[in-house]
């Protein structure tokens, strides 16, 4: 069965364009009818600058890996037509040192929607039909809200972050830079039980969706933090969500003795790291990359509402329109989570 789609392609630097691809379905996988994508700030690189960190477009790439659909055919008679499906956008080979541990997210042949990692590159699903593996795809009940379930994605980066940090119940946590991936964590930290979620970041509307989840306290990113760093830090575990170098030095500051800073936000390296903080600190600094059995997790939390993102949602374009989306999605002062319909 060959079937025509329409893509979203990134063809380098400011470069988007819709293009008409063709699908052929043999009866391996499940083929997918996308109908809602979130985009994500890897997507926003790729348009902005054309390129995420060292990864450079060389090739037209179809973006997006924050998808959900409705199930066309499958090789699972499990998944009938019409199924509504989110889809896990991590494809892991399953044989490497790294996956025979359920380590899938550091699988040495990953395949990840939408990513310039590897060349050729791995398209995304920015596509009204999409074949998948039928293991890549969650189920979940047509009486969601579509809107709400596209968050699985960036919520089971969120939950692996929690993990990476040995979990929050019970402690109070810092969280730095509150863009949709903050806030996100804000409203995990809040599910898991944590006594306290102090958020800070620089821009005030950031900090009001901060709110929205469910931070106990907001600060500007300038505001003093005088009386968490009495006694060597007042937090259990700091999460970087910005980025910035500074901001993970803050953090060190903050964190109390023998605590745990998650570094989330894809930042640079700091010219000055304050080793013998760390170091008398006893403090361990960990590191947070997308996520395994996580993906899971987060279609049961959006689904049976532990979590409500859509504070978090900004509006929708038609994929005809994914310029434009890029372009309200980029101007951070408007917008958090845009998403494109299909
Ligand atoms: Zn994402
Ligand atoms: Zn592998």
């Amino acid at each position: 069965m060959t079937l025509s789609t329409h893509s979203c392609v990134v063809k380098g630097k400011q470069q988007v364009e819709v293009i008409s691809q063709r699908v052929t379905y043999q009866g391996e996988g499940t083929l997918v009818k996308i109908s809602r994508g979130g985009i994500c700030g890897s997507d926003l690189h790729y348009y902005q600058h054309g390129k995420v960190g060292n990864f450079a477009i060389k090739m037209p790439m179809i973006l997006g890996h924050e998808v959900i659909g409705t199930v066309e055919k499958s090789d699972n008679s499990q998944l009938k037509p019409g199924q509504k499906v989110a889809i896990n956008p991590s494809k892991a080979c399953g044989e490497c040192q790294y996956c025979l541990t359920e380590d899938t997210n550091q699988c040495l042949a990953m395949r990840f929607f939408g990513s310039a990692m590897m060349n050729p590159h791995v398209d995304g699903g920015f596509t009204q039909y999409k074949i998948v593996d039928t293991a890549q795809c969650v189920p979940f009940d047509a009486s969601l809200d579509d809107r709400i379930m596209v968050f699985a994605e960036p919520l089971a980066v969120c939950l692996h972050a929690v993990n990476q940090a040995g979990g929050v119940a019970d402690k109070r946590v810092f969280i730095s830079g509150v863009g949709p991936i903050g806030c996100l964590l804000v409203g995990v930290a809040k599910a898991s039980g944590a006594r306290e979620i102090v958020c800070s970041d620089i821009s005030p509307r950031a900090l009001t969706l901060a709110d929205k989840l469910g931070a106990s306290v907001t600060l500007l990113a300038n505001d003093e933090m005088t009386a968490y760093r009495a006694q060597k830090g007042a937090f259990d575990v700091s999460f970087e969500a910005s980025g910035h170098p500074s901001a993970l030095t803050r953090c060190i500051d903050v964190t109390r003795a023998r605590g745990c800073i998650v570094q989330v936000g894809m930042g640079g390296d700091i010219p000055q790291f304050p080793m013998m903080t760390v170091i008398a600190k006893e403090l361990r600094i960990v590191g947070t990359f997308r996520f395994t059995h996580e993906f899971t997790t987060a279609v049961d939390w959006l689904a049976s509402g532990k979590i409500n993102p859509l504070p978090l949602f900004s509006g929708e374009y038609s994929y005809r329109e994914v310029d434009e989306a890029l372009q309200f999605a980029g101007d951070k002062q408007q917008a958090s989570k845009v998403q494109l319909v299909f």
